[in-house]
């Protein structure tokens, strides 16, 4: 496997390579967590006769579609616990060998990885289960949305607007890695978001995105850039709302979001109600390459 890249190489990756980085992980997060660590999706893998091996985004769509009332009518189903025979059986060997080389300090890591700590309430029933290794990712989610906004350095302080519960997290967490201070104090989607402690000392709003259920989020660079995803930690689909059938780039539909990283609950070909287009042209504005969003309207639905 090739070393992790940085937020800042990822950002500005050949977008060739950017789809066959999501190709890659797809199949990973297949292989090395959902079917490790989910009954629902070890079933739902074997009545299809879906070969896990190769499946890349073409393939990806043999997946079910999920939303947010599978989430609150079974949220254990959407659960990541990985199994002792699920590791043995798909997990690489030098994970496994990892794992039993480190002995009690490994197995303390997988727990620290992949036992919830705290549970995120975001109406309608659904409960989003958020393991430490979720926090790191929240945290990283948090430093490059400030980046991608051009926010940050020593004595910034900034009040972001918390459509979602998660957002509060990510700023608590994010923030520290952009050397900013986070207050509380936006509360709508207008106001605001640039203060300090006199007070606002900016009227520009920093829009941000992120489905609401889960525990993502994202920014613009400029106020027509669109959302700027992560290309390793999510991947997004369009379809058409009424038959599912994918949209291609540029046409909009409804969002359509798989989580690359996160354990706790699963995001998986997860209906954000959401509304956009997805481009993978280079940003006019800034020059980063990831996947962006754009022309994003929310749903009707209950923001946090
Ligand atoms: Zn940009």
């Amino acid at each position: 496997m090739k070393p992790p890249r940085s937020w800042h190489q990822l950002a500005r990756l050949d977008p060739r390579e950017l789809e066959t980085l999501q190709d890659e992980l797809l199949e990973r997060r297949l292989v090395q967590e959902l079917l490790v660590g989910s009954t629902h999706f070890r079933a739902l893998v074997h009545e299809r006769s879906i070969d896990p091996r190769g499946l890349g985004r073409a393939g990806w769509r043999s997946l079910p579609l999920t939303d947010r009332s599978d989430l609150a009518a079974d949220s254990a189903s959407f659960l990541l616990r990985p199994s002792p025979a699920g590791m043995r059986a798909h997990w690489p060997f030098g994970r496994k060998l990892a794992l039993v080389a480190g002995g009690r300090r490994a197995r303390n890591a997988i727990e620290r990885s992949y036992v919830p700590i705290v549970g995120l309430t975001a109406g309608e029933g659904v409960l989003v289960e958020v393991t430490a290794h979720d926090l790191d990712v929240m945290g990283e989610t948090g430093g490059r949305l400030l980046d991608v906004a051009g926010l940050g350095g020593s004595g910034s302080s900034i009040a972001l607007e918390l459509h979602a519960p998660h957002a509060r997290w990510i700023a608590a967490y994010g923030a520290p890695r952009a050397g900013v201070h986070v207050t509380e104090g936006a509360t709508g989607r207008d106001a605001p978001l640039v203060w300090n402690d006199d007070g606002i000392v900016g009227g520009e709003l920093l829009r941000t995105w992120g489905p609401v259920e889960t525990r993502a989020l994202f920014a613009e660079c400029s106020p027509t850039s669109g959302f700027h995803t992560s290309p390793d930690l999510a991947y997004f689909e369009v379809i058409d709302p009424s038959t599912g059938e994918p949209r291609d780039d540029g046409e909009p539909g409804e969002l359509v979001y798989t989580d690359l990283a996160g354990h706790g609950t699963i995001f998986c070909r997860y209906r954000t109600g959401d509304h956009g287009l997805l481009t993978h042209e280079p940003c006019p504005s800034c020059g980063r390459t990831v996947p962006r969003l754009l022309n994003v309207e929310t749903g009707s639905r209950p923001q946090g």
